[in-house]
C-alpha cells in the first residue's frame, strides 16, 4: 500500500476528495482534500472501511454493485458522516478500475455543504455587488454630471449623430452659442442642425458623411444660418465610430467676431478716407436697383475734380486728402435722404439720384457744382476747386452697372471738354466720339508706319523789321484714304494713348532736317518753333535728350524754339520749371502758348524762363466784336513786357488786327494774313527765289 501512496500524491492537489478502495472498500488513500472534509488527517482514514464513513450503507452498496455489473461511473448524492458525527452533504462519483488483476474502486466526492455554503456566499455577495452596483450607478451619475459640466464650459460643439439618419443623439450646450437655439431645442428636434446648413452647402455636408468611412475621421468646413438670420462658418472634426455606429464630431464657430466682421465688411465696401461707400459698394448699390424695382428709373452722376491733381502736386498729398474729405461732406450734405454717394476713384465720386425728374437732376447737378464755390481752407490755406459732372439716366442710357459708368464717365469728360466747372448728360453721340477716338488711333498707326507725318511751316513776323523771325513747326497726318486729317483732332488722341512721345521725335528730326536746309540758304538768324505737349515734357530726359539731339546734329540751339501750353506747365509746376530751366540754361527759347485761355497764375509766370506769350487766336480772330478782347489784348501786352517777356500774336487773319496789333507794340505776327502754314518745299522755294511771304502791310492778306 506504502508503494502505491506516491502514484496517487498528485491527487492531493486536487478541491475534490478522492479516494481509493478495495474491493471491500478499505481505503488504500484517501487525499489530502477528502480527509480534510471529514475531519480526519489523512493517515487516519488508511484501513478504514469506507462504509463507516456513509450514513446510508444500502445506497452506496447498490450504488458499488451498479459500477461493478455497469462498469459505469454514477454521479450520485451522499451523505457522509464527519469525524465529529455532523453530516456532509456531497456527491460522488465511483468507478471501478483493474490494478493487476485487482479490483479498486475510485470515488471522486465533492462536498455539496460547501457548495451551499458558496451558494449563500454568492448570494451575499450577490447582494453586495448589487448594492455596490446601485453605489456605481450614482457614481456614474455623478462622474456623468461632472463630464456633462466638463463638456458643457468648452465652447467647441461635442455632438454624435445616428450614422443611418443623421438625426441627433447628443449636443452639448456650446451648441446655442454657434447656432442661437436651445440645446433643448435641438435635442427635441433631432434634423434641426441638417435644416440650418447653409442651403449651397448642404450637398457638400451630405456628401462627406457619405464618404467617410467606419474607422475615420476628417475635417469639413461650412457655412449654417444662426438663428439671428447672418451666416456662421463652422469647422467640424467628425470622427464615424465603427462600433457604436455613431458620428462623433467637435465643431468650432470659425468665423471672424462680429466686431471683426462688422469692421471687415465696413472696410470692403467703404473707402477708409472719406468713410463714404467704396466702388464695390457702388455695384453692389447699383445690382440692387435693378433686382427690386427694375422699372424704377434713376440718375448716375460722375463727378470728378478739376485739376485736383495740381493740389495733390502742390501741397502734397496731406493737404489733398483734407480737401477729399471736406469734398466728401459738402457731397453728402447737398444730396437726398435716399441719395446714395461713392468715391469711385482718387478724385472721383458717383451719385445715384432716385428723382429723375430733369429739372430736378439739374437742380441737383447745379447745387453740386455750387458747393465747390466756397473755398476749401486747409491749415489756413484757401484752395479753389471745381468739378465736372456727367450724367446717366436709368433705363434710358443704359441698362447695366459697367455701361451706365462708361456713359457717364464719358458724359463727365465732355463736361471737362467744354471747359470744366458743368455737368453735361450723356447722348449717344458721345459714343460716336469714342468710335471715332479708336479710328483715329488707326489712322496715328499708319501715319507713323507708312511715315506719313509731315510737318508744315508757318512764318513767324516781326513787326518792328517785317521780317521773318522764325516758323512754326505744324504737323499734318495727309492720309492716303481719309485726306487731310486736322492735328486737333490727331494729337489728343496721340496725348492720350502716348503715342504723342514717337510722334514728337519725329517732329524734332523734321524740324532739324529743316534747319538745315534753311541754314544753307539764309544767313540771318531765324528759329523753329516746335510744339510740345505735357507727355513730353514730363519725361525726365526731355531737355537733355532735346539738347544732346540738338548737338549731335550740330545745330546751335538758339535756331530750336520750344512752344508750350500753359495746361502743360502747370500740370506739374516742378517738372516743368526743371525742364524750363534745363532748356533755357542750353540756350533754347521758350513760348507759351494760348496765352488766355488758361488759369495762368502770374505768380508763376514771372518765376519761369519763359521768352515769349503767344495770345491765344480766339482773343485776336474776334478781336473787333466788343471791345473786351481788344483790351485783353492789350493788358497782356503790357504784362508781357512788365516780366520782360515778348508777345506773339497768332490768328492775324484781316489787315485790320495787324494794325491794331502792331499799334499794341506786340512783337510778332502770326496769321493766315501773313501766310497760311506752308510745306517745307514750298518755303525753301520762296527762300531761294527771295519771295516775301506776304506783300503788302495793310491791303489784302496773301492768300497762298
Ligand atoms: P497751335 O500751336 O496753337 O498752332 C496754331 C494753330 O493755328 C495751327 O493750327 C495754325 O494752322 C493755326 N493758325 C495759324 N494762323 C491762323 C489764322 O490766321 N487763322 C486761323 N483760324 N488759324 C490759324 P494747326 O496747324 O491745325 O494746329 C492745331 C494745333 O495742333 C496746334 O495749335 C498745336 O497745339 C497742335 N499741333 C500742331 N502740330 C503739333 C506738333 O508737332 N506737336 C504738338 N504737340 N502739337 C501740335
Ligand atoms: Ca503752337
Ligand atoms: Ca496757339
Amino acid at each position: 500500500m506504502e508503494h502505491e501512496a506516491p502514484h496517487y500524491d498528485v491527487l492531493n492537489y486536487l478541491p475534490d476528495g478522492i479516494i481509493i478502495a478495495d474491493e471491500r472498500g478499505v481505503i488504500l488513500f484517501a487525499n489530502d482534500s477528502f480527509a480534510e472534509m471529514l475531519g480526519y488527517d489523512t493517515a487516519m482514514l488508511l484501513g478504514l472501511n469506507m462504509l463507516s464513513l456513509l450514513a446510508d450503507i444500502d445506497v452506496f452498496q447498490a450504488c458499488i454493485s451498479k459500477v461493478m455489473v455497469e462498469g459505469k461511473s454514477l454521479d450520485e448524492e451522499t451523505d457522509l458522516i464527519h469525524r465529529d458525527g455532523s453530516i456532509v452533504h456531497s456527491i460522488k462519483s465511483v468507478r471501478m478500475i483493474r490494478q493487476d488483476e485487482r479490483i479498486r474502486f475510485f470515488v471522486n466526492i465533492r462536498n455539496l455543504t460547501d457548495i451551499n455554503h458558496l451558494n449563500k456566499e454568492l448570494l451575499a455577495s450577490k447582494e453586495l455587488i448589487e448594492l455596490q452596483a446601485h453605489e456605481l450607478s450614482a457614481l456614474l451619475t455623478s462622474k456623468n454630471q461632472e463630464l456633462e459640466e466638463i463638456l458643457s464650459s468648452i465652447d467647441e460643439v461635442i455632438w454624435y449623430i445616428d450614422n443611418q439618419t443623421l438625426s441627433l443623439r447628443y449636443v452639448n450646450h456650446a451648441v446655442e452659442e454657434v447656432f442661437g437655439f436651445s440645446r433643448e431645442t435641438f435635442l427635441n428636434d433631432s434634423t434641426l442642425w441638417q435644416q440650418r446648413i447653409y442651403p449651397d452647402d448642404h450637398a457638400l455636408v451630405q456628401m462627406f458623411f457619405e464618404t467617410l468611412l467606419p474607422g475615420q475621421s476628417q475635417t469639413i468646413r461650412f457655412r449654417i444660418l444662426h438663428n439671428d438670420g447672418e451666416t456662421r462658418w463652422l469647422n467640424s472634426r467628425i470622427y464615424h465610430h465603427p462600433k457604436l455606429h455613431f458620428f462623433i464630431g467637435i465643431t468650432s464657430d470659425i468665423t471672424a467676431p462680429k466686431a471683426q466682421r462688422d469692421e471687415i465688411n465696413f472696410l470692403a465696401y467703404h473707402d477708409p478716407l472719406t468713410l463714404l461707400p467704396n466702388r464695390a459698394k457702388l455695384k453692389l448699390q447699383i445690382e440692387s436697383r435693378f433686382e427690386h424695382s427694375s422699372a424704377t428709373p434713376f440718375a448716375l452722376l460722375f463727378l470728378d475734380l478739376d485739376n485736383f491733381k495740381h493740389i495733390n502736386d502742390f501741397k502734397g498729398h496731406e493737404v489733398g486728402d483734407k480737401i477729399l474729405i471736406e469734398v466728401s461732406n459738402r457731397l453728402k450734405k447737398t444730396i437726398g435722404e435716399n441719395d446714395f454717394c461713392a468715391r469711385f476713384g482718387g478724385d472721383e465720386f458717383v451719385l445715384l439720384l432716385h428723382n429723375t425728374d430733369r429739372h430736378d437732376i439739374d437742380s441737383m447737378a447745379t447745387q453740386l457744382i455750387q458747393t465747390f464755390k466756397e473755398p476749401f481752407v486747409v491749415h489756413d490755406a484757401d484752395f479753389f476747386l471745381s468739378s465736372s459732372i456727367g450724367i446717366v439716366l436709368y433705363p434710358q442710357d443704359a441698362q447695366s452697372d459697367d455701361d451706365l459708368l462708361k456713359h457717364a464717365d464719358t458724359a463727365m469728360y465732355e463736361a471737362k471738354h467744354r471747359g470744366k466747372n458743368q455737368f453735361v448728360y450723356y447722348h449717344s453721340s458721345m459714343q460716336c466720339a469714342v468710335r471715332n477716338f479708336l479710328h483715329v488711333e488707326s489712322l496715328i498707326r499708319d501715319g507713323l508706319s507708312q511715315n506719313l507725318f509731315e510737318l508744315y511751316f508757318q512764318p513767324l513776323i516781326d513787326t518792328k523789321t517785317l521780317q521773318t523771325e522764325g516758323y512754326e513747326a505744324l504737323l499734318r497726318l495727309p492720309h492716303p484714304k481719309e485726306g487731310f486729317i486736322s492735328p486737333d483732332i490727331f494729337i489728343s488722341v496721340a496725348e492720350s494713348n502716348g503715342d504723342i512721345l514717337l510722334i514728337g521725335k519725329k517732329v524734332l528730326v523734321q524740324a532739324c532736317d529743316f534747319i538745315d536746309s534753311v541754314r544753307s540758304l539764309y544767313d540771318e538768324p531765324f528759329f523753329v518753333a516746335i510744339n510740345v505737349s505735357s507727355k513730353q515734357l514730363h519725361q525726365e530726359e526731355f531737355a537733355h535728350q532735346l539738347l544732346d539731339y540738338l548737338y549731335l546734329r550740330n545745330i546751335p540751339p538758339s535756331y530750336l524754339k520750344v512752344e508750350l501750353t500753359e495746361s502743360a506747365v502747370m500740370e506739374n509746376i516742378d517738372i516743368a520749371t526743371r525742364q524750363l530751366t534745363q532748356l533755357k540754361e542750353g540756350g533754347i527759347r521758350i513760348a507759351l502758348d494760348d496765352f488766355g485761355t488758361g488759369y495762368s497764375s502770374f505768380a508763376y509766370l514771372a518765376q519761369l524762363p519763359i521768352d515769349t506769350l503767344k495770345i491765344d487766336k480766339s482773343f485776336i480772330l474776334p478781336l473787333f466784336e466788343g471791345s473786351s478782347n481788344r483790351h485783353i489784348v492789350e493788358a497782356i501786352s503790357n504784362l508781357a513786357h512788365v516780366l520782360g517777356m515778348k508777345v506773339t500774336a497768332e490768328g492775324v487773319e484781316e489787315p485790320s488786327h495787324y494794325d491794331f496789333l502792331i499799334d499794341n507794340k506786340i512783337d510778332t505776327l502770326q496769321g493766315y494774313h501773313l501766310s497760311r502754314p506752308l510745306p517745307k518745299t514750298e518755303i525753301l522755294q520762296k527762300l531761294q527765289e527771295r519771295a516775301p511771304y506776304f506783300t503788302a502791310v495793310t491791303s489784302q492778306p496773301n492768300k497762298q
